[in-house]
């Protein structure tokens, strides 16, 4: 149980989770969103183009995700497993994956989709405007986020529920209590294969 994604809408608590399963499985969690601030903090390139997608909360163009994720994907860390949070958003992404994994004979083993109701997430991220102060996390540019979310990222899980691989588990209540549903959910799919 090594190559892992991780979806939901903005707010749902993909990273925080991914954290807990990346140090639970041993692998590391690779988090799109975080590597566009890393780069717009630091000014590169690859920074300048996509702060001006996320400020508006509208996606950075499949071309430039997706060469960062080939390149990420191909340093030796992610060799024995990853877990991608946040990617893929798009049904080309989702090609792109597909086509990476296929041309080292490797294939996903489970999606988890962590679902949290639209006032649970624009209360988490309007709380987390406060104590991290994220460009976009006003509550115009969060609207913006969750339209996107449903219009282009939503439909994608019937996408990997079709291939079996869907895991849906409540992101409500504590953090802790949320990892162990996805671990027990993940465990339970393990052992039905
Ligand atoms: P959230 O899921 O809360 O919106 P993220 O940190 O995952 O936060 O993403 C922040 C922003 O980074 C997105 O709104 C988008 O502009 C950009 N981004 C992250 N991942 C992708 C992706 N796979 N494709 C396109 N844009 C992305």
């Amino acid at each position: 149980m090594t190559r892992l994604l991780i979806i939901g809408a903005p707010g749902a608590g993909k990273g925080t989770q991914a954290e807990r399963l990346s140090a639970s499985f041993g692998i590391p969690a690779i988090s799109t969103g975080d590597i566009f601030r890393h780069n717009v903090k630091n000014e590169t390139e690859l920074g300048k183009q996509a702060k001006a997608f996320m400020d508006r909360g509208e996606y950075v163009p499949d071309s430039l995700t997706n060469d960062l994720v080939r390149d990420r994907l191909a340093q030796s860390d992610a060799q024995a497993g990853f877990l991608l949070d946040g990617y893929p958003r798009t049904l080309d992404q989702v090609n792109e994956l597909d086509d990476i994994l296929a041309s080292r004979g490797k294939s996903l083993d489970a999606v988890v989709l962590l679902t949290a109701d639209t006032d649970e997430v624009v209360r988490r991220l309007l709380g987390r405007a406060l104590e991290q102060g994220r460009a976009d996390d006003t509550e115009e540019v969060i609207r913006r986020r969750l339209e996107v979310y449903a219009e282009q990222t939503a439909p994608l899980t019937d996408v990997y529920a079709e291939r079996g691989l869907l895991v849906t588990v409540d992101g409500l209540g504590e953090v802790a209590e949320v990892t162990g549903r996805i671990l027990e959910a993940l465990e339970a799919r393990n052992s039905a294969n």
